[in-house]
């Protein structure tokens, strides 16, 4: 069994993971994500314009799940699988989308559709932060079941082109509506000195982009001698003048985040 994946700059020579992700993800796991996403193409087709709440949530966080090394759960991946499957069954019929039949297809009609869908997946990860604190926006919703529909249907290298300029107009909305909702919760950010000396003592290390978890670990360690590192993406959280507010948000642990398996792995102390 293989898999075939190269979503991102760390794919394996350039070109593609097919026996392991460079960034850990197993085969099953790629395997998995791709029968999810094949679902969330089904979800986009069968709605058809009449997205609800619990559709835009299973969308944006099935696309978001997807992203590098977002989740390699294979449990967790497999129940989202189930949870889509109902959801599209309330639409009537579907026909499944195999991505297989995308990667291996024609090779510019398989590099736009893949950009649409990374981008999409990007995409995803703002909208998901955004939702987090608060923020949507009905018209980047809509957009990802336009574009993922057009993944699985027949679309010429022109119109497919046409899809990937304006998923690049809404994403910019949709940046400008996390940064809305990380600013208007958190402050705007400032320049800070961020310290990668680890101290002596008990500590924990957040990864990933979600600036509440952090947030609320912070409350919840605040004063129990407990120091807080970010890892990775979350390093620019330091900026922010309501996180930064905590004195044992102390530092930043480890370089990038195709990196954090093996730096987990080792975590002094
Ligand atoms: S996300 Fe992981 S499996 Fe996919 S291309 Fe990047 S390194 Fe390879």
């Amino acid at each position: 069994m293989s898999m075939f994946c190269f979503q991102c700059k760390q794919t394996a020579k350039g070109t593609g993971c097919t026996i392991g992700g460079v960034c850990g993800k197993k085969v099953d796991t790629a395997n998995l994500l791709d029968a999810m996403t094949g679902k969330l193409v089904a979800l986009a087709i069968a709605v058809n314009g009449k997205n609800t709440a619990k559709t835009d949530e299973l969308m944006i966080d099935g696309l978001f799940t997807a992203i590098t090394n977002v989740n390699f759960n294979d449990e967790s991946i497999a129940k989202l699988e189930i949870k889509i499957d109902a959801e599209i069954k309330k639409y009537g019929d579907y026909k499944e989308t195999d991505m297989k039949a995308i990667w291996d297809g024609d090779e510019d009609i398989r590099s736009l559709k893949s950009l649409i869908l990374f981008g999409l997946r990007g995409m995803a990860a703002y909208a998901h932060h955004a939702k987090i604190l608060g923020k949507s926006d009905k018209n980047v919703n809509a957009f990802f079941y336009k574009a993922m529909a057009a993944i699985g249907q027949e679309h010429t290298a022109d119109e497919l082109l046409a899809l990937v300029i304006e998923l690049g107009n809404v994403n910019l909305a949709c940046m400008a509506l996390l940064d809305d909702a990380n600013t208007s919760t958190y402050g705007h950010p400032v320049p800070v000195k961020v310290t990668t000396n680890i101290e002596k003592g008990p500590f924990i290390v957040v990864t990933g982009h979600d600036l509440k978890d952090l947030e609320l670990l912070l409350k919840q360690t605040e004063g129990k001698g407990i120091n807080i590192y970010t890892h990775g993406e979350m390093l620019p959280a330091h900026g922010y003048p309501e996180l930064k507010k905590y004195a044992h948000l102390i530092g930043n642990f480890g370089t990038a985040w195709q990196n954090q398996q093996k730096e987990f792995d080792n975590i002094p102390g």
